[in-house]
């Protein structure tokens, strides 16, 4: 038996990362309020059919175990096996002229023959002609009350307004990369398949969200390489790189290795690597490392594995999140550019080194920050010289360190300062600050100063005269 098919979820509690749809009807179900007809839209594979079954079989079960179906009863087996009277699935794909939707019509006036409802599950519904939309448009507006309709499509924007008005609509969504390779290690467990983790991860990154999809490409695997799936075994099917080798181009960038870069792509390109697919991964890959750095490394809008977590927790230290930002953009602009042209390599080359130079330019908020901590320790030398005198020098001697420290940040952020139009006479201005007059006094410092909206040196001045 095909994997997809015999891990087929069976009961509500056995779907995966469609939680929010999965409440409502299981709501639906506890408080009685069906609606007359259901519309799922979401991308293929990822579970309408089967969510549809479901709760078909939810409605029907002759004894439901709270709200889920039983899968033992008549009316379940039935409706599993795609025989059951009273449920009637209709693969609009491949009919969808009136006559495939008269039957139907016609047999909603006569009653279940041994369940509560009639149920009728018409898939891929956007395909349906209008002339056949136009049939049912009357059944739909005023059903019998023993009748339910369930649509699924894969391209929503297709259903016209007037059938997605009478439908309480879902709108299912791509499976999280981890949620796939939980489950492909549960199916493996169960199978006696031996997978690597990164053998699994690669099957669930090829397969892009869908379950159906990861499922039958384990299926493949294991029929191709037995009961032992490496990663590279994986890899080949996809043409993915390896996620150590994505995660090193990532670290790259961050370094600013602009040679490391190069061959990478060198590398990846003469291996015959999808590469619109390496850039896609690679945004993923920088995207939760804003996640990261924003939420930690708890949150759920993480999508990645335990063991990529690991790696962002790593890349993510001692980066400033503004940068990790901009890698972001500058690597969406790329994903956006890839769309039309002609010569990939050539602009994920390109890219790829100038989001490695955001990687290493300081920000403007950097340099702001760095000049606030400046003027604090300029400000607080002043006060506590007021108190004693040893104190104040102790403090203006740990100031200076700290002077010391951000002139290193300055010196960096000039160029940012510069790209910025706010140009200094010396752009490398030599800071060497023995006194706190020193610092106040101090032209380039002043120049700095002046050089940045809210950044004034009177208050330091006045704080002087105090
Ligand atoms: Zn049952």
């Amino acid at each position: 038996m095909a994997l997809p098919l015999k891990y087929r979820p069976m009961t509500f509690d056995d779907v995966v990362g469609q939680e929010h749809v999965v409440r409502t009807l299981r709501h639906a179900i506890e408080s009685k309020r069906i609606a007359n007809a259901y519309l799922f839209i979401g991308p293929r594979g990822i579970g309408k059919t089967t969510l549809s079954r479901i709760f078909a079989k939810a409605l029907n079960c002759l004894s439901p175990n709270g709200v889920e179906p039983c899968g033992k009863c008549q009316n379940c087996l039935e409706i599993a096996a795609g025989r059951s009277l009273d449920v009637t699935e209709l693969d609009a794909a491949s009919h969808n002229k009136v006559e495939d939707v008269k039957p139907i019509i016609d047999s909603v006036e006569f009653k279940p023959a041994n369940s509560r409802f009639k149920i009728f599950i018409i898939d891929e519904c956007h395909m349906l002609s209008n002339a056949a939309w136009n049939a049912l448009l009357k059944t739909l507006e005023e059903p019998p009350s023993h009748v339910r309709f369930i649509f699924a499509t894969t391209e929503g924007d297709k259903v016209l307004a007037t059938i997605i008005s009478r439908c309480q609509r879902f709108d299912l969504r791509r499976i999280q990369t981890n949620d796939i390779v939980s489950r492909l290690k549960h199916v493996c467990r169960n199978e006696g398949v031996k997978a690597e983790d990164d053998a699994l991860l690669a099957i669930a990154r090829g397969a892009e969200g869908g379950m159906r999809d990861a499922l039958s490409s384990l299926d493949q695997l294991i029929s191709f390489k037995g009961d032992t799936v490496t990663e590279e075994d994986a890899l080949g099917v996809f043409g993915l790189v390896s996620r150590g080798a994505l995660e090193g181009l990532a670290a790259a960038i961050l370094k600013g290795d602009v040679a490391t870069i190069l061959k990478s792509i060198e590398m990846f390109d003469s291996a015959g690597k999808n590469m619109r697919r390496i850039s896609g991964e690679l945004l993923a890959h920088f995207r939760n490392l804003v996640v990261l750095q924003a939420l930690g490394p708890d949150s759920k809008s993480l999508e990645a594995t335990p063991d990529q977590i690991q790696v962002l927790v790593e890349q993510a230290k001692g980066v400033d999140p503004g940068r990790v930002f901009r890698i972001c953009d500058q690597l969406a602009d790329m994903e956006d550019k890839l769309r039309y042209v002609l010569s990939v390599r050539t602009l994920i080359e390109m890219s790829l080194i100038r989001a490695s130079r955001i990687a290493t330019t300081a920000t403007v908020e950097e340099l702001m920050k760095a000049v606030r901590e400046l003027r604090k320790g300029a400000v607080g030398s002043s006060r506590a010289e007021l108190g004693s005198d040893r104190v104040g020098l102790e403090t203006i001697n740990e100031s200076n360190k700290t002077i010391n420290e951000s002139n290193k940040t300055i010196n960096e952020s000039n160029k940012t300062l510069n790209d910025s139009n706010l140009t200094l006479k010396d752009p490398k201005p030599k800071m060497d600050f023995s006194s706190r007059s020193d610092i106040l006094d101090d032209p380039k410092l002043n120049a700095i100063f002046k050089a940045i909206p809210g950044a004034t040196v009177t208050d330091i001045k006045e704080a002087r005269q105090v």
